[in-house]
C-alpha cells in the first residue's frame, strides 16, 4: 500500500513526485509512455511567465506568480539552467499602446517589474525587431528553461529520495473502497490518495474514478519553427505581440539551448493527440512572426513540432479534491510557469492535512554537467580518468559516449532514444539524429541489455529497427 499514487509523469506529476520525496510519505508515480515528459511538457515555449496576464481572482494568476518566484530557488537548488532573457511585449499603434499601458496597471498591481520603452530603447535592445513596432513593454524578470531538464531533475530527485516510478504502465482501471486500487495492464497498485496529473487524458482519467464526472477538456494546438543555434543572438528578449482571449500569440522564443521557436498558433482540434503540423499553420506562423521581428529565411528553419494544450472550459487550472483523490487537470500555459506553485499548494491544502508527513532533508541530486560546457582542461582530466568521456557520439552537440551511458542510468533511469537526446542532445542538432540515431540504439540495447530491435523511440511499440526477417514477411 502506498500513500499516494501520481498518474502521469509530465511536469505536474514530477514536480509533485518531487515535493512528496521531501517527506516521510511513501510515492508511486504511474506513467502511460515509456518516455517520461513525452506530451505537453514536452512540446511548448519553455517561458517561465512573469503572471502579468492571467485574470484576476483565478488560479492562474496566483499560481503563476508564485511558481515563477520559486522557479529560482529550485533551479537553484537543482543546478538547473534559468534563462533570466527577460521578454517584451510589442504594440505597432496608439490603441494598442494603451492595451500595454493597461497590461502595466495590471503587473504593478501584482509587483512584477516591468517598463515601457520607446522606439529608440526598444531598438538598441533588439535591433532585430519588426519595423512596425513603436512601443514595447519590458518584463526584465521572464526567464526560459527546457522543460525537460527541470523534469528529469525532479523525478532524479524523487527517485533517488525512494519514490517509485513505474513507466509504460497506463491507469486503467480506478476502484474506491476503505482505500484506492489502481490498476494498469501490468498490475494493480493500492494508495490511501490518489492524484490525477494526467494532461491530456485528465478529464478521463477523472471519469476512471468518476463515471459522472462533468468537465470536458478542450484541446488547443500551437506548432512551431525551429531555427538552427547559430541564429541564438539574433534577438536578445522573448518577443511577444499583445495578448488577446485566444491567447498569448505568436512569438519569438530564445531558448536556452540557443536555437529559436517562432510559435505557437492556437487551434480547437478534437483529437488531443493531434500533434501534426499542418502547411496552413506554419505559412500562419511565418505571416505572424512577421508582426514582432524581421523574419529570417526559411532555409534557416529546422525542424517545425506542435504541441497540445489541456484547457478548460473554465480558462482556470482545475485543482481539486474528491475526497482524497485530487485531480489537477486543465493545466495549459502557464502550467509550465506555475508547476512549482501548483505542487506547493496540492501539498498544503490537500496532502499536509490529511497525512502530516515529516519533511527529511535530502541529499540533492545533481545532473553531470555537459562536457561541451567545460574547460579544455577539466574535460581533459575526465578524458584522464574515463577515455569514454574523450569518444564523441554526436558531432553537432558534441556529446561522448560516456555522457550517454549516465544518462541511461540515472536514478530514474532512461530507456529512451528521445530520453537521451532530451537528457544528453544527440539527435537536437543540424543533422537530427541522421549520424547519432544508430549509436544510440547501439548503446541502450547494450547498457539495457536487451536486442537493438527492442529499443524505443519514445512510446511503447515504437520500435525503429524491424528484423529482416519482418521486412520480407510484409512484402
Ligand atoms: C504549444 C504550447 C505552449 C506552451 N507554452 C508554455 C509556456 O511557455 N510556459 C508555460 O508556463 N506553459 C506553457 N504551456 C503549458 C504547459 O506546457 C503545460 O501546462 C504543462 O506541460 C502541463 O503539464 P502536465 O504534467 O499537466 O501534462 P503532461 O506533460 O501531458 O503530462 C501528463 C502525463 O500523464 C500521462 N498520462 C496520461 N494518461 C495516463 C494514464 N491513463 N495513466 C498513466 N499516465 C497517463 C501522460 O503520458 C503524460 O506523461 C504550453 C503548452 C503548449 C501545448
Amino acid at each position: 500500500m502506498f500513500d499516494i499514487i501520481i498518474i502521469g509523469a509530465g511536469i505536474i506529476g514530477t514536480q509533485m513526485a518531487y515535493t512528496l520525496s521531501l517527506t516521510s510519505l511513501s510515492v508511486l508515480v504511474l506513467e502511460k509512455n515509456a518516455e517520461i515528459l513525452n506530451e505537453v511538457s514536452s512540446s511548448n515555449s519553455g517561458i517561465i511567465h512573469t503572471g502579468y496576464d492571467p485574470d484576476e481572482h483565478t488560479l492562474k494568476a496566483k499560481l503563476n506568480v508564485r511558481g515563477a518566484y520559486l522557479y529560482r530557488e529550485l533551479c537553484a537548488k537543482l543546478e538547473v539552467p534559468l534563462m533570466e532573457c527577460g521578454s517584451m511585449i510589442v504594440a505597432h499603434n496608439e490603441k494598442e499602446i494603451q492595451k500595454l499601458l493597461a497590461l502595466k496597471v495590471k503587473a504593478d498591481r501584482r509587483s512584477i517589474p516591468c517598463k515601457m520603452l520607446n522606439q529608440n530603447e526598444l531598438r538598441l535592445e533588439e535591433p532585430h525587431i519588426a519595423d512596425s513596432v513603436i512601443q514595447a513593454l519590458l518584463f526584465p524578470t521572464t526567464a526560459a528553461i527546457l522543460p525537460w531538464q527541470m523534469g528529469y531533475a525532479l523525478i532524479d530527485n524523487a527517485c533517488q529520495n525512494g519514490v517509485q516510478l513505474h513507466t509504460s504502465e497506463p491507469v486503467l482501471k480506478v476502484e474506491r473502497g476503505s482505500c484506492f486500487t489502481v490498476t494498469t495492464q501490468k498490475q494493480s497498485y493500492q494508495a490511501k490518495m490518489v492524484i490525477n496529473c494526467s494532461g491530456l487524458n485528465g478529464d478521463k482519467v477523472a471519469r476512471l474514478e468518476d463515471p459522472d464526472y462533468p468537465i470536458h477538456l478542450l484541446y488547443k494546438r500551437g506548432e512551431y519553427q525551429v531555427t538552427d543555434k547559430s541564429d541564438a543572438s539574433y534577438i536578445n528578449h522573448i518577443l511577444f505581440p499583445l495578448p488577446t482571449d485566444h491567447g498569448k500569440g505568436v512569438l519569438a522564443v530564445k531558448t536556452v539551448e540557443g536555437n529559436l521557436l517562432f510559435g505557437p498558433n492556437n487551434h480547437l482540434v478534437d483529437d488531443p493527440y493531434d500533434g501534426s503540423c499542418t502547411i496552413e499553420g506554419l505559412n500562419e506562423i511565418d505571416a505572424k512572426i512577421g508582426e514582432v521581428i524581421k523574419p529570417l529565411p526559411k532555409s534557416r528553419m529546422i525542424r517545425q513540432f506542435a504541441g497540445v494544450r489541456p484547457s478548460s472550459p473554465t480558462n482556470d487550472f482545475i485543482i481539486e479534491d474528491h475526497n482524497h483523490w485530487i485531480n489537477v487537470i486543465g493545466i495549459d500555459s502557464p502550467g509550465l510557469a506555475s508547476s512549482p506553485a501548483i505542487a506547493e499548494y496540492v501539498y498544503e491544502t490537500f496532502v499536509k492535512p490529511v497525512f502530516n508527513p515529516i519533511m527529511i532533508d535530502r541529499e540533492v541530486y545533481i545532473h553531470p554537467k555537459p562536457l561541451s560546457e567545460m574547460s579544455i582542461d577539466h574535460r581533459n582530466q575526465l578524458v584522464k580518468k574515463n577515455p569514454s568521456y574523450g569518444q564523441i557520439v554526436c558531432l553537432c552537440e558534441d556529446v561522448s559516449l560516456q555522457e550517454v551511458i549516465d544518462a541511461i542510468h540515472s536514478p530514474a533511469q532512461t530507456k529512451s532514444v528521445k530520453g537521451i537526446k532530451r537528457r544528453t542532445r544527440p539527435g537536437s542538432g543540424r543533422c537530427q539524429g541522421g549520424f547519432c540515431e544508430a549509436k544510440i540504439v547501439e548503446l541502450l540495447s547494450k547498457e539495457l541489455n536487451i536486442p537493438r530491435q527492442e529499443v524505443l523511440y519514445d512510446n511503447d511499440q515504437t520500435q525503429f529497427l524491424i528484423p529482416m526477417e519482418d521486412l520480407y514477411e510484409k512484402k
